[in-house]
């Protein structure tokens, strides 16, 4: 028997197996929609994971360094099969909805808009406050429920302290704090700040997989470094979660669920569950908006929105697989 303990090369190989093992993932920059392009760091979808839970995309962006008034504009645009969390930590983002939402949300705030059926948003930051600087993440609905109305809700979590940690729970439940959002499978969602030099053995479901989303600092997961901008994974099976902020005060979000443990296609904005399926929801967005055909009304309107709707990009030639 060696002892593997010493050598943290051997805690990565042993990825998948060993239920302490952490799963490193780097972001990839990608241009945002819209005439000033906001780049933001996406840490999940990626080839070699692309769930955590029912979390199945993670947009990191900011903290701008733009005076422009509009640092994020991104014209209407559709969803189905999904939920978009969003979460800032500075800024103030404009929400319009074709379900009739008009909402701001601040630092603090969480606007969870459940997409269903079919659903079209903008977003906007606005003048009066910036840098902008926040997460906008996507869960996947089960196939029970992905064809539900779409509607929209805001909730602002009342922080909770665990030792050295604030913990701000806007999705599920954790150290007794409930978000009141709606939730279609089990799970959490938290923005966690540490102090420099602490650490926090965070109580977890042993059923959820876990993802630590480090914004600023340079903490440990289970003893493994995640550095900034970096996605930091867990699997099933774990009732603790040891988490030590290093020499920077750390702050990240602490994403968590059980395994969806269905098959989906993602493609732009949709969620569903085959090529076939995707495609129709295309041209459908196509047809009803862009070039505004006969109007089922799956995608409604939004009302308000400066400008004009966002046209889908042209379907890639190869057919969608599904993502485990
Ligand atoms: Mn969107």
């Amino acid at each position: 028997m060696s002892n593997v303990e010493r050598d943290p090369a051997e805690v990565v190989c042993v990825a998948g197996e060993n239920p302490a093992a952490v799963e490193i993932l780097e972001p990839r920059e990608v241009p945002l929609g819209g005439p000033r392009a906001l780049k933001v760091r996406r840490t999940l979808p990626q080839r070699k994971r692309s769930l955590v839970g029912a979390w199945c995309f993670v947009d990191s962006y900011g903290p701008t360094p733009s005076l422009a008034p509009r640092t994020m504009d991104t014209p209407p645009h559709p969803h189905t099969g999904l939920q978009t969390v969003s979460w800032l930590y500075a800024g103030r983002i404009e929400h319009r909805d074709s379900v009739g939402t008009l909402a701001h949300i601040t630092p603090g705030q969480v606007n969870l808009m459940t997409a269903g059926a079919g659903i079209q948003h903008s977003e906007v930051s606005t003048a009066d406050a910036r840098p902008l600087h926040g997460v906008q993440l996507w869960v996947a609905l089960p196939d029970e429920h992905r064809h539900v109305a779409p509607f929209f809700e805001h909730y602002v979590p009342e922080p909770v302290r665990f030792g050295d940690a604030t913990l701000r729970v806007f999705v599920g439940e954790l150290l007794g704090s409930k978000a009141t959002v709606t939730g279609f499978t089990r799970l959490v969602g938290a923005q966690l700040d540490l102090p420099a030099g602490a650490s926090v053995r965070l109580p977890i479901e042993r059923e959820f997989e876990h993802g630590l989303v480090v914004d600023a600092g340079a903490p440990t997961l289970q003893g493994v470094p995640v550095p900034a901008a970096r996605l930091g994974v867990v699997g099933t099976g774990l009732s603790e979660l040891d988490i030590e902020a290093g020499t920077e005060p750390l702050r990240a979000l602490l994403i968590g669920g059980e395994p969806l443990g269905e098959r989906i296609v993602m493609w732009w904005n949709f969620v569903g569950r085959d090529h076939d399926e995707i495609a129709a929801l295309r041209e459908q967005w196509q047809a009803e908006v862009i070039h505004g055909g006969t109007h089922s009304g799956r995608f409604g309107r939004v009302d308000g929105y400066d400008g004009e709707p966002l046209p889908a990009p042209t379907l890639p030639n190869v057919r969608l697989r599904p993502r485990d």
